[in-house]
């Protein structure tokens, strides 16, 4: 029989005032820590979002490494959020380590070349295929540039997104669709003066007639795209999509600008490797420097020889793209080490054995709790996605999430010592946790499903 939903909602918000109290009761220092206010950071924290994670107050961490976490309580925690992606390949891996260590007597950032740069932009090529590349500092910040670019060779004023994107803090892609399908500035955003309807037009993903129409228009420089969207809820394209936008931007004289920060969890290569997607344009950020801030941006040939002949009748200055820590020997050492060394073969065969362990471990629980939700995954990312079917695009995202059983979730494994991506029920599995650990995270969640479903009974 059908489980009601209302109920499981209220026996959610129960169980997140249990849960919160008994994550209270046993960190009297982070407490103290954690909810420091008075001058200093505004709001207690370094960056104010650290407050938004459903807890009564930050986890204050003392270490990380590999897949461990230590709370300055003395708890120790199995990562499964790894800084929301930046630490994918586990906390500070060993070969980044050697190779700060390296660069520290080298110099940290001269804003030259060192003579790492040369190797390491063959590997991104041979790594993603496309032929020319960038460095940046953020994944905001190359998919700032590539959009730069992309409005620069084609001449054309606006860019394309899909319903429920994220691509970092970037102003033109911080928009939602209104009812009848216009393009809205975010509510949310706080002193945005530029309305973005100027800027940007957004479509359902998965929906090839919104975009063919989109495209249409002729004023379209790029379709910036997740592969897999994994910033609203999990939603995979449907058979053909990717075809059908490859094609459809071709046609339309639009660069595909193919954003992978999320999306390098599919294995080498990230899922444009291996499902041969052919974009103009490509970003990943985040894992891609081992967790030291990094971010890459790569160009076609095509895209490459029409901004040359741009740059030639531009006058000289400042160009809009790129800032002074970028492409430091810093950054550039810990990219070499990450690519050579860390990102590899091995370290993905090891995170998707975890996620398949999670994958079937979750799938099972739910299938004993009647529960009617289902696991998606990309690679070693896994969201619970609290509906039977897949997710076809953002409404679909929006009506099946709930915030009140994400959060009862988050912080019942958070207590049960199990770290899970916040504003998502998201997994990450790094090549650092083992099969016991992805073994001991299903255990858990199928005893606090068991508590929650019972308590809704
Ligand atoms: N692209 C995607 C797909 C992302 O998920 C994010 C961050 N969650 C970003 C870009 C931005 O990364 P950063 O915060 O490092 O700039």
């Amino acid at each position: 029989e059908a489980l009601d939903r209302a109920a499981l909602e209220r026996a959610a918000t129960a169980m997140f005032a249990e849960e919160a109290a008994s994550y209270a009761a046993v960190r009297p220092v982070g407490r103290d820590c954690g909810a420091a206010t008075g001058p200093g950071f505004l709001d207690g924290v370094p960056l104010h979002w650290m407050r938004d994670w459903p807890m009564p107050f930050p986890l204050v961490l003392a270490a990380a490494e590999g897949a461990r976490l230590e709370d300055i309580d003395g708890h120790v925690l199995t990562d499964f959020c790894l800084g929301d992606t930046g630490a994918m390949f586990g906390h500070a891996p060993a070969p980044v380590v050697a190779a700060l260590a390296r660069s520290a007597t080298a110099g940290f950032t001269t804003m030259l070349p060192s003579p790492a740069a040369a190797r390491v932009g063959r590997l991104l090529s041979q790594r993603f295929g496309l032929p020319h590349w960038q460095v940046a500092t953020t994944a905001s910040d190359a998919n700032r540039f590539a959009i730069r670019v992309a409005r620069a060779v084609t001449g054309r004023p606006k860019i394309l997104v899909f319903e429920g994107c994220y691509h970092g803090a970037v102003d033109d892609t911080l928009v939602d669709r209104a009812p009848d399908g216009a393009t809205l500035t975010r509510a949310s955003l706080l002193g945005q003066v530029v309305d973005l309807a100027t800027t940007t037009t957004v479509v359902p993903f998965n929906d090839e007639a919104a975009l063919a129409m989109a495209l249409a228009g002729g004023d379209i420089a790029c379709v910036l795209a997740e592969p897999v969207m994994t910033n609203c809820s999990m939603i995979a394209p449907q058979p053909g999509f990717h075809a059908a936008l490859r094609r459809l931007t071709r046609d339309a004289g639009t660069l595909l600008l193919i954003d992978e920060t999320h999306t390098i969890s599919s294995g080498l290569g990230g899922y444009t490797a291996l499902h041969g997607l052919e974009p103009d344009l490509f970003v990943v950020g985040k894992a891609i420097a081992g967790g030291i801030p990094a971010s890459v941006w790569g160009l076609s040939a095509a895209v490459a020889e029409r901004l040359a002949a741009v740059r030639a009748v531009v006058p000289g200055g400042h160009s809009g793209i790129g800032t002074t820590l970028s492409g430091s020997t810093l950054q550039l050492a810990c990219l070499e080490a990450c690519l050579t060394e860390v990102m590899t073969a091995e370290a993905y065969a090891a995170m998707n054995a975890g996620a398949d362990v999670i994958e079937a471990g979750l799938a099972a629980a739910l299938r004993r709790h009647a529960l009617p939700w289902h696991v998606a995954r990309v690679g070693a990312r896994l969201e619970l996605v609290l509906r039977a079917a897949p997710l076809v695009d953002a409404a679909d995202a929006r009506a099946a999430a709930s915030h009140a059983i994400e959060a009862a979730l988050h912080l019942a494994l958070l207590n049960r010592g199990f770290l899970l991506t916040p504003f998502h029920n998201m997994m990450l599995v790094s090549p650092a946790a083992s099969i016991a650990d992805c073994e001991r995270l299903v255990a858990a969640f199928d005893a606090v499903l068991g508590t929650l479903v019972a308590a809704a009974a």
